[in-house]
């Protein structure tokens, strides 16, 4: 049984997750998603509330949700997990990730897998997401019924 964190803010989950989750799917057998809680970060959604939306987008996957606010490689060990997965959308993600990358692999001896994006979803991020809704902005096609529902109470638009 091969297994993989998937980690994030996914602040909120949007179409651009759920389809680098699901390929994912069909190079690992069961995928953890590392709902991440960090002090330091604002969020729109909380830790409860973006599990919540995620575990809804990811019914009926081989998918658990779970939030976290320790060491990624910390978590990634007591799962018994083989490798990270992470999405690449451009080359401006391409800094961060190389370093995170290096540095799980010396703290943790943990691989990381990338999935580039597909194209329809290169400019996709939850910036984006919560930017267009919170000017009333049609965000339907960018994200699951129930977080566009969840956006349109966040902002009473
Ligand atoms: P983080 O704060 O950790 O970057 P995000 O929720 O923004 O959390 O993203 C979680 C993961 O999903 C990251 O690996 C990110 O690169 C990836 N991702 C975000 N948007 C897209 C997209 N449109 N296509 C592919 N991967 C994406």
């Amino acid at each position: 049984m091969k297994t993989a964190i998937y980690p994030g803010s996914f602040d909120p989950v949007h179409n651009g997750h759920i389809d680098v989750l699901k390929r994912a799917l069909k190079i690992f057998d069961k995928i953890i998603v590392a709902v991440g809680e960090h002090e330091d970060k604002k969020y729109l959604f909380s830790g409860k509330e973006r599990k919540r939306m995620f575990r809804e987008a990811a019914k009926g996957l081989n998918v658990e949700v779970e939030n976290f606010d320790r060491m990624l490689v910390d978590f990634a060990k007591k799962k018994k997990a083989k490798a990270i997965v992470r999405g690449l959308r451009a080359v401006s993600d391409f800094d961060y990730e190389f370093q995170a990358a290096l540095m799980n692999r010396k703290l943790g001896d943990i691989e990381t897998v990338f999935i580039m994006t597909r194209g329809k979803y290169s400019y996709l991020s939850s910036s984006v997401v919560k930017e267009v809704a919170s000017r009333g902005g049609k965000v339907k096609d960018l994200v699951p019924e129930h977080v566009e529902k969840a956006l349109k109470g966040k902002f009473g638009v």
